[in-house]
């Protein structure tokens, strides 16, 4: 969600709602696949069935019911797990848990990384660690090097599965590798990972970060069911389990009751959850295509990484300075305009960057050739796009 871009891009992102502006900037679901007609049947199911007492305050972890199915989808304990008010408040009151009280703390980053972790980590006041991200997910060797010369972070954050923005997921190697330096360094791996389900080959990919008191997971039903209903949750030790509860409380006493309770009826109805999941993987799927058609038409020397699953193409255009091609797009007046997110919005410091994330998961897709002819008539009349000019 691009509220969170720093607000030199969000300013720029304003612009993106205009009528004749075509928009691959926001991460948001695509609106024709937010199950409203079967979630109105089930807040009325609820209403129905648990009546007064799903309109009820309830407990700071969250509805036994939906800890419960959760759990089992991880370690079996629902004890393990607290509700939040999405996977971003998960984050947030992790590192509010976590944070040392009178001394600087270092977070680990993914560079480039989901932006909204950026803005909170900075909001908590840690100092970043950037680590890079290539097609195998964070460069652990080069953290590990950093740990070796005496980098001694609280955590370190991965979205390890379709990362936003690159696509890329955590190779098993590398995962193993990222726990074990947990482990023997003493820090906190946050495992952000809300695209897992969206996977376009045959099978799930599986979690690769074995299970330790270390790890922390964060998970979402954002992607999977709608993200205005704002359920996710966390999967971690009890020592952090407690410690994220007194902070919930202070922050929103616990999520929305009849919202846990409607997720759990969508969630806990096998059959109708693995059909919805179903049809959401075949409906990306072809957004992804068909941008990637489009791309390929009007963009030949575009460089897309080729990751299957998530929202986004991250789409390299070779020595552009992405910042300034944004702005040329969103002036483009005669026939409008294109929006993405450039690169550098990813990154902790200002540097330009030739990558653009391009999203398929919510413009209208009969629109994406258009969108993509737009970026080809922008690259051809803005050479002040290029870096350098
Ligand atoms: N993490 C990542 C990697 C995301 O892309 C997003 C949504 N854009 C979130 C977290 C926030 O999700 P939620 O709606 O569950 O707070």
């Amino acid at each position: 969600d691009d509220r969170f871009a720093s607000s030199a891009i969000r300013d720029l992102l304003h612009h993106a709602r205009r009528e004749d502006i075509i928009s691959l900037a926001g991460g948001l679901p695509a609106p024709e696949l937010l199950p409203a007609d079967h979630l109105g049947l089930l807040y009325t199911h609820v209403l129905d069935t648990v009546g007064s007492q799903s309109l009820q305050y309830g407990v700071t972890a969250g509805e036994p019911a939906l800890r419960g199915l959760l759990a089992l989808e991880g370690s079996g304990d629902p004890d393990r797990i607290v509700v939040t008010s999405g996977s971003q408040q998960a984050l947030d009151l992790c590192l509010a848990a976590l944070r040392p009280a009178h001394r600087a703390a270092i977070a680990v980053m993914e560079e480039p990384g989901y932006l909204g972790a950026l803005q909170v980590l900075q909001a908590r006041t840690y100092e970043l660690s950037p680590v890079p991200v290539d097609q195998d997910g964070l460069c652990v060797d080069i953290l590990e090097d950093r740990l070796r010369n005496g980098l001694a972070p609280t955590l370190c954050y991965v979205n390890p599965t379709f990362q936003n923005p690159t696509g890329a997921s955590l190779s098993r190697e590398r995962a193993h590798a990222l726990v074990d330096l947990a482990e023997r360094y003493g820090f906190i791996v946050i495992a952000d990972d809300p695209y897992r389900e969206l996977y376009f080959d045959e099978h799930r990919p599986p979690d690769q970060l074995r299970d330790s008191d270390m790890v922390i997971r964060l998970g979402s039903f954002s992607k999977t069911l709608a993200p205005g209903l704002r359920i996710g949750w966390l999967d971690a030790h009890q020592s952090v389990v407690a410690r994220v509860e007194r902070a919930k409380q202070a922050a929103d006493l616990h999520t929305s009751t009849i919202n846990q309770l409607v997720v759990a009826e969508a969630f806990g109805d096998k059959p109708w959850w693995n059909n919805h999941l179903d049809d959401l993987r075949t409906r990306y799927r072809l957004r992804r295509e068909a941008l990637s058609d489009a791309l390929t038409t009007h963009l030949p020397h575009a460089t897309l990484a080729n990751q299957a699953g998530g929202f986004f193409w991250w789409t390299r255009l070779e020595g552009m300075n992405t910042d300034t091609f944004l702005t040329t797009c969103l002036e483009m007046s005669s026939g409008g305009g294109t929006a993405f997110v450039p690169g550098s919005a990813f990154h902790s410091g200002a540097a330009p960057s030739d990558h653009l994330r391009l999203s398929y998961s919510t413009a209208d897709p009969t629109r994406f050739d258009e969108a993509a002819q737009r970026l080809a008539n922008a690259m051809e009349r803005a050479p002040a796009g290029k870096e350098g000019n």
